[in-house]
């Protein structure tokens, strides 16, 4: 056996996408203990980068070590209690998994169903939380990434607090690569991750909560069954009032790499980043139209950093030219998912990858392979 060493790839699938060289170098640096007061300083700058990055003034705001999965039970583990009715919505993958979430965690899930492509339904929220007056807790994906659709993740907000709910917002897809305001919008609890528009690499998971979060956590009647993922214990770690204590230890290289991708996010602004991505979305568009290519989403609800576009009718064998597009292009892309897999094609365009040169790229590679 040898070192390995990853071919050269150009990341346009729903995740990782591509890391920056900075990114990178970042993380190569030699690595220090995880109660240094120089990497202390650094857990600092990262919550300070991730408040601006969610816009939010959330002292509970940091990054779960581990993938956005981890982020995604955080939240539900913390919140929902036994016997707790949460209203989840599913217009995709990501969805399923948050019911899932709710029924492990002894909830009952009240699940909105929308057709995967199409946003969740605020009309169907409204009905539901009228007809359960007892809900605790919305629960929903701001970004989906299996469809390539954004929600209404701002009235979908204020009709949960309307309702007294807490919101639980998947930004997976969304943080860094689209409009997010979490205090703007009354989100108060969300998770996102580092492999998307933030262009890290995969396994961190920042996520955030607000006081009406953390006064229903303080509330619990029984303490939250995972140890590794309770914020009580997590925080005596990340809170850094009064000295840190161990609670495990943080990815130290990991840290240096997200902080830097921050970094780049804050250098760039949050908005430059939104409209970067939008940009890049709209120059792909009119290439694939060029080519007769139609997308899935209707335009309005389309995410500019995960474009889904439907496979040609003559197409056959879609997974030969996913390879072909990877063998001969060194391009990835992403195949479709549960209920749209073999129909759709996923095109990212997150974070590092959101540039011309990749649109260009892709679209001369998916030229090459189609004739
Ligand atoms: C990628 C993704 C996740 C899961 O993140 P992992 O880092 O793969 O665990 C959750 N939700 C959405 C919307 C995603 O795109």
């Amino acid at each position: 056996m040898k070192s390995f060493i990853p071919p050269k790839r150009t990341l346009m699938g729903p995740g990782p996408s591509d890391v920056s060289p900075r990114v990178l170098e970042a993380m190569a640096r030699p690595t220090i203990g995880h109660l240094d007061p120089a990497f202390q300083k650094l857990m600092e700058e990262i919550k300070i980068l991730l408040r601006y990055a969610f816009k939010t003034e959330n002292k509970l705001t940091f990054p779960v070590s581990a993938p956005g999965s981890a982020g995604m039970e955080t939240c539900f583990a913390n919140l929902v209690e036994k016997g707790d009715k949460v209203i989840v919505c599913v217009n995709g993958v990501f969805g399923t998994r948050m019911v899932e979430n709710v029924i492990r965690c002894g909830g009952e899930a009240i699940v909105v169903n929308d057709e995967w492509g199409k946003p969740v339904s605020i009309e169907k929220v409204e009905t539901e939380l009228k007809a359960n007056p007892d809900v605790k807790i919305v629960a929903f994906v701001a970004a989906e990434t299996s469809t390539g659709v954004a929600s209404d993740t701002r009235t979908l907000c204020k009709l949960a607090r309307a309702h007294d709910c807490l919101t639980i917002v998947d930004a997976v897809t969304s943080l860094g690569g689209s409009e997010l305001d979490v205090d703007g919008w009354g989100i108060d609890a969300i998770y996102s991750g580092s492999q998307k528009c933030l262009s890290c690499p995969p396994g961190i998971s920042p996520v955030s909560f607000n006081d009406r979060a953390i006064e229903k956590i303080k509330k619990r009647e029984k303490p939250v069954q995972s140890w590794f993922m309770d914020l009580n214990l997590v925080m005596g770690y990340w809170d850094g009032e009064g000295g840190r204590s161990y609670h495990h230890t943080a990815p130290v290289n990991a840290m240096y790499a997200l902080h830097e991708s921050l970094l780049i996010l804050y250098e760039e602004g949050l908005e430059n980043a939104w409209k970067r991505h939008s940009e890049m979305s709209q120059k792909l568009r009119e290439g694939f139209n060029a080519m007769g290519i139609r997308y899935l989403v209707e335009e309005k609800y389309a995410l500019p950093q995960l474009n889904t576009i439907l496979i040609p009718d003559h197409i056959t064998d879609e997974a030969a030219i996913r390879a072909k597009l990877l063998n001969d292009h060194n391009l990835e892309i992403g195949a479709g998912l549960g209920a749209l897999a073999g129909k759709v094609w996923r095109v990212g365009l997150m974070g590092h990858s959101a540039r011309i040169e990749n649109v260009e790229k892709c679209l001369a590679a998916f030229k090459a392979v189609m004739n």
